[in-house]
């Protein structure tokens, strides 16, 4: 998908788990922020996991909103089949809204960049951690009301920056999920993995 979409992959999701020593064939859970084609690949890598999404979003990428080139750009059909076949093999749990996954684990429905959009809180050492995904792409969105312009509903955009900032202990507990400075603001979760894999129950070093 990368080289489709002219972007190199670096960093496999799989190398990264190895790095951490966890074996992908174990985990049970996987929450799908979206369905966009830069979050929902990997089809085949978690055999035993059940994936947790949001009704509206599997809705939006499987309804009459994808009949529009504007609105399916950022999805890919393989992507949303891929899920449509989980959801027949009982491997998928939908949510509407808020949503917890585990203890200390929620997911909120944020929508805005995607319709079904939603962002995970976790409870940390630290308090309140939440990465947003697509929710807010850089610091720079959510810390100057700034949008991207890829966008299904600027209202959700806007107020989601607040919930983000409601859900949170504090505003700096909000990860991005595409600005590079999360992995310099964080420390790295083992040696030789800086610029790789963070900690984000770490405290983060102020912009
Ligand atoms: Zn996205
Ligand atoms: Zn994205």
């Amino acid at each position: 998908m990368g080289k489709k979409r002219q972007r190199e992959m670096i960093k496999p999701v799989r190398d990264g788990l190895a790095a951490l020593g966890i074996a992908p064939e174990k985990i049970n859970i996987v929450i799908v922020s979206h369905l966009h084609y830069d979050h929902c690949g990997n089809y085949e890598l978690f055999p035993q996991a059940h994936y947790h999404l949001q009704d509206r979003e599997m809705a939006y990428a499987t309804g009459r909103c994808m009949c529009h080139q504007a609105l399916r750009a950022p999805f890919e059909v393989e992507d949303v089949v891929a899920m449509v076949r989980k959801v027949f093999s009982g491997r998928v749990a939908f949510h509407d809204g808020e949503a917890e996954i585990v203890p200390g684990v929620t997911v909120h429905r944020i929508g805005g960049h995607s319709k079904g959009l939603q962002s995970v809180r976790v409870k940390t050492r630290l308090g309140y951690v939440v990465l947003a995904a697509d929710a807010t792409h850089l610091y720079a969105h959510i810390d100057g009301g700034r949008i991207f312009p890829l966008t299904y509903n600027l209202e959700e955009v806007v107020e989601g920056y607040a919930t983000l900032k409601k859900l949170a202990s504090a505003p700096r507990h909000v990860v991005p999920g595409h600005d590079p400075a999360v992995l310099t603001r964080y420390p790295a979760a083992k040696p030789g993995l800086e610029g790789w894999i963070v900690r984000l129950d770490a405290e983060p070093k102020q912009a």
